[in-house]
């Protein structure tokens, strides 16, 4: 147990019964919460940001309730900075927007308050309610449909139905999610034995798993990222019905999966939450193509298998080292396979080379787009990190003076020598390119005189007859081709 944990546990809390105003607003007779007050828990203001400092304390002026929630509370717990800091409140989004200048309101599936300080974000969102809940009289205006909607696979459309903290507790996803920090006495409070699983490392879903699943199949994805991010087991009930129903996930928005993705993938954590992914039957549903070539080699040690691993790790520690990373390597990487067996297949029906490549690099990433909503200007990138591939085996002078001014030029160098792998022609080819940028200018010139000059200098293909009448019309034709 990690030492503030024992601390939190050691002066056993009192088991308080909730603070009044707490238990008479409950609906549930589960308002038996766990108050840990300040001095047995190792909250502090000076572990948590100054904007949502201010959120909470200018909630509570203007007479809501407000507390501290989610990652934010758990991370200080677990010893770990938060990544972002979420706000829950009774007060309704546009009540929200009235105490604050800088606020905008987002969401539709779930309305939410972003208060923005700079480029800081404090997320602020109303307490939930069970959708059989009697609806708030301050949201009567709105149609039923705008507050909670099911799909027909008992998805959640809307989750716009608001409460009190008790039924916000238990509408939380983990239990380790749903521990309140206040800012009116400092204490933490507990409904869903959090504390405990967050002691015994434990990630617990609330409620009945598969019906907290199908309301919520992204839920599967967050408990992945979580158990992977802080180390945590996934409890046993939380865990079984994954495999099983891992395939709701083709009903979510790929808006959403591009948002989860990125969480999972970019956080420093991806090559354990790839392989996790993987085993629970979840990743096919994410890379389809991808997922059938790693199956279709199914040794695990297979080249693509092993540049996939290569690739996460790097991102990995590029992220601990606080190097810039960007979605578009990773998708360039895990869609490598794919594109080259679809070009192989066109080039086998005739289609020229070139040609085959391009067309089998947008039919791939059109495919994987339909699922994960990479937004073009990634995907554009991906695409040009795979055409460079290619010139990267040209190392003619004025080629080489091309490609190294190229803005894509360092993610694709980066790529060969991720894909280099065991084969040793490629790493020979990265070998070179490492050298070359390791030369000033001057002996850079005379290494590329050396491949100009060598025998093994890539040869220029003689002009055939018909090539040189259609350079000659092109001539004729002059730059309308390009006008
Ligand atoms: P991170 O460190 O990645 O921010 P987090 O748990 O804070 O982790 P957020 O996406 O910021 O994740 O969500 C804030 C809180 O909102 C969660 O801790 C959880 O209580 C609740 N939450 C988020 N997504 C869901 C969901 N799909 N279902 C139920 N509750 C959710
Ligand atoms: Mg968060």
């Amino acid at each position: 147990m990690p030492g503030i944990l024992k601390r939190l546990f050691s002066k056993s809390p009192k088991k308080k019964k909730v603070t009044k105003e707490i238990a008479t607003n409950s609906q549930t007779d589960s308002a038996n919460a766990r108050v840990l007050s300040r001095d047995a828990h190792s909250v502090s203001r000076k572990n948590i940001s100054n904007s949502a400092l201010k959120v909470l304390y200018r909630l509570n002026e203007a007479g809501y309730e407000a507390y501290l929630v989610g990652g934010g509370v758990r991370d200080i717990l677990l010893g770990l900075q938060p990544k972002d800091f979420d706000v829950a409140t009774d007060a309704t989004p546009e009540e929200v927007q009235k105490v604050f200048r800088n606020c905008r309101l987002i969401g539709r599936r779930f309305r939410l308050a972003h208060i923005l300080f700079g480029r800081e974000v404090i997320e602020v969102a109303t307490f939930r309610a069970n959708h059989d809940s009697q609806p708030n009289p301050t949201q009567s205006k709105s149609s039923k449909n705008d507050l909670s909607r099911t799909s027909d696979h008992g998805m959640l459309m809307r989750d716009n139905v608001y409460g009190n903290i008790v039924e916000d507790a238990f509408r939380r996803d983990f239990t380790i999610n749903a521990l309140y920090y206040t800012v009116k006495d400092f204490s933490v409070i507990d409904y869903t034995h959090g504390l405990e699983d967050l002691a015994a490392r434990k990630l617990r879903l609330i409620g009945e798993p598969e019906a907290r699943y199908r309301e919520d199949p992204v839920r599967i994805l967050r408990a992945i990222r979580l158990a992977c991010k802080l180390s945590l087991d996934i409890e046993k009930e939380t865990a079984k019905p994954i495999k099983q129903l891992a395939e709701l996930l083709s009903h979510v928005s790929s808006a959403r999966l591009w948002d989860e993705s990125n969480k999972m993938l970019l956080a420093g954590h991806a090559q354990s939450t790839w392989n996790m992914l993987h085993e629970l039957g979840v990743a096919k549903f994410l890379f389809p193509d991808t997922i059938q070539c790693l199956e279709d080699n199914a040794a695990p040690k297979s080249a693509f298998s092993q540049f996939i691993q290569a690739a996460l790790k790097s991102t990995d520690s590029r992220i601990a080292n606080k190097l810039p990373v960007t979605p578009a390597f990773l998708f360039a990487v895990v869609l490598w396979e794919p594109i080259n067996r679809l070009s192989i297949e066109l080039k086998s029906k005739g289609m020229p080379a070139y040609e085959a490549s391009q067309r089998a690099a947008t039919r791939v990433m059109e495919k994987q787009r339909q699922v994960i909503g990479i937004p073009k200007r990634f995907s554009m990138v991906a695409k040009e990190i795979w055409a460079l591939q290619h010139r990267l085996h040209n190392r003619r002078k004025k080629s080489v003076f091309s490609l190294i001014a190229h803005p894509r030029f360092r993610a694709a160098y980066d790529f060969l020598c991720l894909r280099a792998g065991d084969d040793a022609e490629l790493n020979k080819l990265a070998d070179w390119w490492t050298r070359y940028q390791e030369l000033n200018a001057e002996q850079r010139n005379q290494f590329l005189n050396e491949v100009e000059h060598s025998p093994n200098k890539p040869k220029r293909r003689k002009p055939t007859n018909k090539s040189k009448t259609k350079q000659k019309q092109k001539r004729a034709n002059g730059n309308r081709s390009t006008s």
